[in-house]
């Protein structure tokens, strides 16, 4: 855990987050700026700053991180949904602490552009 993390924050509930979904490795929480009618977080607790600091030993927390959010699409009416990690400043990442978005609810356009 980091003291200056936001999500961090939120882990140790010193922030508050609409919660989905928690167990003692995963948390799951809605955007607070949603880009689609349903928009959701879902973090390890453990503080990994971003995609490029996942280590060999991170494989199996984001390997459950990855089907996790899947599942709670599904299970919050969005079985057919975008998984989205932002990696790096350039690429939209504002928040340095590991986080998949899941996105869906509306057509979702691709490519990007
Ligand atoms: P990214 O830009 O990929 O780093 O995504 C960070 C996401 O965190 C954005 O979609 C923000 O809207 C979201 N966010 C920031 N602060 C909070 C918060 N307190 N609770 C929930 N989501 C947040």
């Amino acid at each position: 855990m980091l003291d200056n993390c936001l999500f961090c924050k939120i882990i140790k509930g010193e922030v508050p987050a609409r919660k989905i979904y928690e167990d003692d490795q995963l948390l799951a929480f809605w955007d607070v700026a949603p880009q689609a009618p349903k928009h959701f977080l879902i973090i390890p607790k453990k503080h990994i700053s971003g995609p490029s600091s996942i280590t060999a030993t991170d494989q199996e927390i984001i390997g459950a991180l990855v089907g996790k959010g899947a599942q709670l699409a599904a299970e919050n009416g969005i079985p057919d949904c975008r998984l989205v990690m932002n990696n790096g400043a350039a690429a939209g990442q504002t928040v340095f602490h590991l986080h998949l978005h899941v996105l869906g609810g509306r057509p979702l356009p691709w490519p990007l552009g």
